[in-house]
């Protein structure tokens, strides 16, 4: 008998682990994307799409798949779905590990204030006009237009429609990793005086942090919302440990 593995995804270590698991007879992998971009990275294993109708969809999915381990290797600020996956887990009877990124330390010469939400972000650009670089979800967008003084340059995913209310506003469509001399390039280029980001720790966004510390640019950060406290780990290879070490199934071959 092989466990079966749901991995609620969305981030470059959820693919990193099911390339990492695919082929794996002690495991069947199938990876779920809550379906916010409209051509997701390709995966290497079977994907669902879509919400599960809240905890309890969740937990009845869990029941009818067989699933017996549920990871969370959702992006950090995905808060809602990592509370569900932590009640689900409960309710369905099987065990849940998260695989969480550490966010971002900050370092010398770094020039952060760090806020609580989007609007403290709006509001910490201040009064005077600025060339600001957003680099937030596309759904995270809208209080910006409280603020169309600023000239801004917004990257996304996918494109961001309609527009935003505003008169000055460059975007950018784009999938990261982002390297940081790209980086530094884009900043050099759009003459940006501050970044407003999520710290979502892990190297494929950093490129943006590393380049504004070698400007001395400001950067607003989202701090991250609370998660629940669940057994987690922070990296791919100390999920694999965890793995080999998972409870075996009843009648498993495995020990
Ligand atoms: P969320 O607020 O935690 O989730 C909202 C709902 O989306 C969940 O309740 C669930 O719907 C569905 N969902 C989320 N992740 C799912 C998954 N992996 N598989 C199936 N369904 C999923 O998350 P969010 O709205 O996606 O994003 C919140 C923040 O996270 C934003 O700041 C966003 O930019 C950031 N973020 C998200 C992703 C991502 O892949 N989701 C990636 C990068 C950044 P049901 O309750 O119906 O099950």
């Amino acid at each position: 008998m092989k466990h079966s593995i749901l991995i609620l995804g969305g981030t470059a270590e959820a693919r990193k682990l099911a390339e990492k698991l695919v082929g794996d007879p002690r495991f069947a992998t199938e990876l779920s994307l809550a379906g916010r971009t409209r051509a997701p990275a390709e995966q290497p294993v079977p994907v669902r799409v879509g919400g599960f109708g809240g905890v309890e969809g969740l937990a009845a999915y869990i029941r009818e798949k067989g699933i017996s381990i549920l990871i969370d290797a959702t992006h950090p600020y995905a808060a809602q779905i990592s509370r569900n996956a932590a009640e689900a887990s409960r309710l369905a009877d099987v065990p849940l590990i998260a695989l969480r990124r550490s966010p971002w330390q900050r370092q010398a010469g770094d020039r952060w204030t760090q806020v609580g939400s989007v609007g403290e972000a709006v509001e910490a650009l201040g009064s005077v006009p600025r060339t600001v670089f957003l680099t937030l979800g596309r759904q995270e967008l809208l209080p910006f237009e409280a603020a169309p003084r600023h000239h801004y340059l917004i990257r996304s995913v996918d494109p961001v429609e309609p527009p935003l209310n505003i008169p000055h506003a460059v975007y950018l469509t784009s999938r990261g990793p982002f390297a940081e001399a790209d980086e530094a390039r884009l900043l050099e280029e759009h003459a940006i005086e501050a970044i407003v980001a999520k710290n979502s720790g892990g190297p494929s966004s950093y490129g943006k942090i590393a380049a504004a510390r070698t400007f001395g640019i400001e950067v607003i950060l989202v701090r991250r919302p609370d998660l629940p406290d669940v057994p987690s780990v922070e990296t791919v290879e100390e999920m694999l440990a965890w793995l080999a070490h998972a409870p075996a199934l009843p009648g498993s071959p495995l020990k």
